[in-house]
């Protein structure tokens, strides 16, 4: 599932390849994503230029002339990538965006969990979706005191804390695990049991290892890949996600799973006490 890394890759590659690009026509070929796809969706794309693509969280926004927002999320196993428009179209590409340079952006999505809409830059704020999230990692904001006033009262596993959008927006099931694994935290440690020195690591913690990742342009295991329709490199530098009896990266043990509510979690039992 794609996760800030790998949205943030995707984000980048367009940054460079659409960027005052022209849209010229759009054809969507399945309207049933997680939301339907608007049947003005064509419509309202079609004449405009793109202008700005910026991340907020999980959520790529494409800002468009007109003041409109195209915002896509990727959900499970969503794609968008830039192609050139002779390039076959694929089972699962949902919708084609042509642009004045003879390329298309191309929304694919096996799983349909993803979303597709088009609202005016006014609403932006508005939005259910958007408006709920919490802070980005990279916001200066975020603190090891912000982070630490959520979990001192709080009984959930401290990796279930981490995946709550509405405390810190854009970390998954993956570096959730690979963040605690940095800190020699145990995923199904309680949060109010960790000292405040401990979160704050923590805290320090997830814009190391989020970064990390994008430096690696994201990490691919099944579905996603980069605006260039590339494969991610993190899934190589992971310590503990998905290592299940495998051998710790700094000492002998090996690596355990656990199932925390309908997810798993990861660690190494030496290293994360
Ligand atoms: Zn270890």
């Amino acid at each position: 599932m794609p996760e800030l890394p790998e949205v943030e890759t995707i984000c980048r590659g367009l940054q460079l390849h659409v960027t005052g690009r022209g849209i010229l026509r759009v054809k969507v070929r399945e309207r049933r994503l997680r939301c339907l796809v608007h049947r003005k969706f064509a419509e309202s794309l079609e004449g405009r230029n793109i202008l700005r693509i910026e991340r907020k969280a999980k959520y790529i926004l494409i800002s468009l002339s007109g003041d409109v927002v195209w915002i896509v999320h990727l959900g499970m196993s969503g794609k968008l990538v830039h192609v050139d428009s002779r390039k076959a179209k694929q089972k699962h590409d949902h919708i084609l965006v042509r642009l004045d340079n003879g390329w298309e952006l191309r929304y694919h999505d096996p799983r349909r969990f993803g979303l597709s809409l088009v609202v005016p830059a006014n609403d932006l704020h508005h939005l259910p979706q958007l408006k709920r999230l919490g802070l980005d990692p990279f916001d200066a904001q975020f603190t090891g005191s912000y982070l630490y006033a959520f979990t001192r009262h709080s009984d959930r596993r401290i990796r279930d804390l981490l995946l709550d959008q509405q405390i810190v927006a854009g970390i998954g099931n993956i570096y959730a695990n690979e963040i605690l694994s940095r800190v020699g935290v145990r995923p199904t440690t309680r949060s109010r049991r960790l000292r405040r020195s401990r979160v704050e690591a923590i805290a320090a913690m997830i814009p190391e290892v989020l970064q990390e990742a994008i430096r690696w342009c994201g990490t691919s295991f099944s579905d996603y890949r980069d605006a260039d329709d590339k494969f991610g490199e993190f899934q190589n530098h992971l310590r503990v996600y998905d290592r299940d009896g495998e051998k710790c990266r700094l000492c002998p043990s090996q690596i355990k799973r656990v199932t925390i509510g309908n997810r798993s979690g990861f660690y190494c039992p030496t290293c994360q006490q």
